[in-house]
């Protein structure tokens, strides 16, 4: 395990999210990363977001493996199909608790909870970051802006 290679501005990232979510209970944190992650692509024209300040990339680099080789290969259908489940439950849970804050919050905490446990579960058997390289649906986002020179 190495997490001797994590960034300065890793580190402050995830210990913001940290305070934000555990320590202010701040329900929309997640949207002001999702934000702050879009206007830095657009404005760099690179994964800038993905390799510095990305909460789950830190703790993907923190608990990455050095001896898994093994790539993940995923049908495009799979990977479109997290895409959209992964928004649709995001919208799930404004729309159903919408006007309380503390089940706003609890929905969303254990969402992310959830997909860190998923991100680092398949990191223990394939390649480091492969949440990030096949699945990540802001990634994608991303990525597309990139594409797109939007
Ligand atoms: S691909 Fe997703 S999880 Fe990975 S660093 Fe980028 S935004 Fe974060």
């Amino acid at each position: 395990m190495t997490n001797d290679k994590l960034k300065n501005t890793q580190i402050a990232s995830l210990g913001i999210m940290f305070f934000l979510m555990c320590g202010l209970r701040m329900w929309f944190a997640i949207f002001l990363y999702f934000i702050f992650g879009i206007t830095l692509t657009i404005i760099t024209k690179k994964r800038t977001y993905c390799a510095n300040f990305c909460p789950l990339g830190a703790l993907s680099d923190a608990f990455s493996f050095k001896e898994n080789k093994k790539f993940l290969k995923l049908p495009k259908s799979i990977q479109y199909l997290t895409f959209i489940v992964f928004f649709l439950y995001i919208f799930f849970i404004l729309y159903y608790n919408w006007g309380n804050i503390f089940l706003l919050w609890a929905e969303l905490f254990k969402f992310i909870l959830f997909i860190v446990f998923i991100a680092l579960t398949l990191q223990v058997f394939y390649k480091n970051r492969t949440w990030c390289t096949t699945l990540c649906p802001m990634g994608k986002i991303y990525k597309g802006i990139i594409k797109y020179k939007i």
